[in-house]
């Protein structure tokens, strides 16, 4: 057989006709390359043969056996699934039962006095050791590789055996060798790397376990470095591509700190450094502030919009939900609103404006009037904001609040308002785990509110059965004789009877009926996603001003709200709730000077929710909770669907490789500062080897 380049379609490869081209096609194969990079998911030690009666429980290992009975799947009347197949195989010194679920065409594989060769993972059942789905091959066949002493195993498509695969990649070996290498010579002899072509041949055939870990490192090692150095490039061509609007430096942090009530942190001043900064320069803004709860992130938008104000730019902040809008309308009248006196001066005072989907028609056209007039220093709202009638007489700062809520669209859609680049500045609570922020928001810089205010006390967490449900309500009670404030939150409106899987999980309403029996002389709200916007401002508006002493609601309370007044978050049924989402409903409370409390109420005894609830008891640190979220989700649901732009990896893994990002950081920056452009003649192959990662991560996605 010639040998193959890369390039070439895999349908070049022996024993790949249109059907099985297809199939490969369903996986992403297309090319040779694609072949070479579609990896194996394990791989089989076959120089740990054993023969039947030296099977171990828990010890993978492989062997050879005859299949003495067959016992075929049924259908099973009380489940309706059919019942598995089952196998006894056996040798001289003894036998072994064989379980596949997924039995419908094994029936026709395994028929009795047939000879296999089996690899697995023994298990104890009822007693007997069991082998449930182990690779598996006809005795024939696995003779061609029986030279191999760790062979692969491929993850598989519908079409496509183990053993097809084997043999294409076999064929597909000779082409490694003419697969450039990308990485640049310097770094792969001072991390003493292996070549590509060694990489390539190793990680579907290793000679040993060494060759493979030198393989396996190499690859994960390249896959990380051509994201970090596209995603650094990217943030370069950012830099001098997109020029922004440079303020003026006539207003300092200073000036505006002063109009706060309290001193701000180091890191809120650290924050406000930067941002000022940013807004300085002739490039555009491209800011995320990442801060926990009640970290005081409201400030830092106050900081950066007083500035772009007072230089005649207009902002807008845009919050995901109508309830921390308006909060946030009330906070930034509250600070420049303010009447002018002395002590207040003319400086401070802001035309500040409200604009969400409740807002009537005539009071929008007046706001819209103003906007596009440049009578409007501020404009604060929701999606709302979004529509194409809302139009600036003069933008120059684009605020998201709450960034995780929305899609990344969103944020590029507000930005094009504006006839130059207004400068944009992101704030989220989501803390992103350090090791990965910088691959995730590449594009961005990146400022770390890492603070709290002084005085704030940790939230005590407790979970409890909901046996003690009295008790925690009792002991609500004696926080509102304090004259705290409560929040229950259910992960229902209303009860759902029709649903099995609703049964017993508590709701909003009914939590609000039994409370106000419970407590007759007390102000008991109830407030909901579906309630009238005004009903929901009325109410919210009434436990801002402490008259509301306990707050029943579902979820609408997650982000962002401030009272600082309320000390204890009841969450019912919390197992049906994800740690980021409690962490964020505790955040609700000890945003004062009093200690609070968070109170989880579950039976559940599923290992997650015991988890969480371990976690949430163990501590208030949204970074760690942060790193705990990923590792339970894995990072392709932490971070929502290709939200990012971000390419599929292969072989590496941000949260098992996460410390090896810091060498791929530190070398991908390196580089980048000899070469920002990656103009070099030795550096030509990298960049084009990277080409499709930048424009994937350039276009909507980021
Ligand atoms: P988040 O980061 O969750 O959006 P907020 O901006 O809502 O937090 O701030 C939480 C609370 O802390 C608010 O009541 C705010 O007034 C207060 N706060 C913010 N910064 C400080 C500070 N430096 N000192 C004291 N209180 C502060
Ligand atoms: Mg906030």
């Amino acid at each position: 057989m010639p040998t193959l380049t890369p390039h070439e379609d895999v349908s070049s490869l022996k024993g790949v006709g249109p059907k099985k081209r297809a199939a490969l096609s369903s996986a992403g194969i297309e090319t040779v390359a694609d072949l070479l990079t579609y990896f194996p998911r394990t791989w089989e030690d076959r120089r740990n043969r054993v023969k039947v009666s030296g099977l171990e429980e828990q010890v993978p290992a492989g062997f050879t056996a005859r299949v003495l009975s067959v016992k075929r799947p049924a259908h099973s009347y009380r489940s309706g699934r059919r019942t598995p197949l089952v196998i006894t195989a056996g040798d001289e010194t003894g036998a072994v039962e064989i379980v596949f679920f997924q039995s419908h065409y094994m029936e026709r594989i395994f028929l009795p006095g047939g000879d296999f060769y089996f690899f697995g993972t023994p298990a104890r059942n009822y007693g007997k050791l069991t082998l449930i789905h182990p690779e598996f091959e006809r005795v024939g066949a696995d003779s061609e590789f029986g030279g191999y002493p760790i062979v692969p195993v491929y993850p598989l498509k519908a079409g496509i055996s183990q053993l097809d695969m084997r043999r294409w990649h076999r064929d597909a070996l000779g082409a490694a060798a003419a697969a450039p290498d990308i990485l640049p010579k310097d770094i792969v002899s001072r991390l003493s790397l292996c070549g590509r072509d060694f990489a390539l041949t190793h990680i579907h055939f290793p000679a040993d376990r060494h060759a493979l870990s030198a393989a396996r490192y190499r690859l994960i090692f390249e896959e990380l470095f051509l994201l970090a150095t596209a995603l650094g490039l990217l943030r370069e061509r950012n830099a001098h591509a997109a020029p922004g609007i440079a303020f003026s430096d006539s207003i300092r942090p200073d000036d505006f700190s002063r109009l706060l009530p309290f001193g701000m942190t180091g890191a809120q001043a650290r924050t406000v450094s930067e941002i000022y900064a940013d807004m300085e320069s002739e490039r555009q803004m491209n800011r995320l502030v990442q801060g926990d709860v009640g970290s005081g992130k409201t400030a830092v938008a106050m900081a950066a919009a007083y500035k772009a104000a007072r230089d005649g730019y207009q902002s807008v902040l845009m919050a995901p939900t109508e309830i921390l809008a308006t909060q946030h309308y009330a906070e930034f009248l509250r600070l420049f609103g303010a009447e002018q006196t002395p002590a207040a001066p003319a400086a401070r005072s802001l035309r500040i404006r409200l604009l969400t989907a409740s807002v009537r028609k005539s009071e929008r056209d007046g706001i819209l009037a103003e906007l596009a007039a440049g009578a409007v220093d501020i404009l604060i709202g929701t999606h709302a904001l979004l529509q194409p009638d809302v139009v600036f007489g003069k933008l120059g700062l684009v605020i998201t609040d709450e960034q995780h809520r929305f899609g990344v669209n969103q944020r590029i859609g507000l930005s094009e308002k504006g006839e130059t680049q207004p400068d944009i500045l992101v704030m989220t609570a989501t803390p992103i785990p350090r090791t990965l922020a910088f691959i995730l928001y590449g594009d961005l810089d990146v400022s770390l509110i890492d603070e709290l205010p002084p005085g704030r006390k940790p939230v005590a967490t407790k979970a409890v059965g909901s046996g003690k449900r009295g008790e925690v309500y009792k002991f609500a009670a004696t926080q509102v004789a304090k004259g705290h404030q409560v929040y229950v939150v259910c992960p229902l409106i209303e009860e759902n009877t029709e649903s099995e899987a609703m049964a017993g999980v508590r709701s909003a309403g009914s939590v609000h009926a039994e409370l106000s029996r419970k407590f007759p002389g007390l102000n008991i709200a109830l407030l909901h996603g579906t309630m009238k916007q005004a009903e929901k401002d009325g109410i919210m508006e009434a436990f801002t001003a402490g008259e509301i002493p306990i707050l029943v609601s579902t979820v609408v309370i997650e982000v962002g709200v401030n009272v600082p007044n309320a000390t204890i978050m009841i969450v019912e049924n919390s197992e049906r709730f994800g740690l980021a989402q409690l962490h964020q409903l505790r955040g609700r409370v000890g945003r004062g000077a009093s200690a609070s409390y968070c109170v989880l109420i579950t039976d559940s005894t599923s290992e997650e929710a015991l988890t969480r609830a371990k976690i949430m008891t163990e501590t208030n640190d949204g970074f760690v909770i942060a790193e705990k979220d990923l590792e339970m989700r894995g990072p392709g649901e932490f971070f929502g669907v290709r939200q990012h732009g971000l390419p599929e990896l292969k072989i590496s893994d941000m949260v098992r490789n996460a410390s090896m990002l810091e060498t791929v950081k530190q070398e991908s920056a390196r580089l980048l500062t000899e070469d920002p452009r990656l103009e070099g003649p030795e550096n030509a192959a990298l960049k084009r080897g990277i080409e499709d990662i930048v424009s994937n991560l350039s276009n909507p996605g980021l």
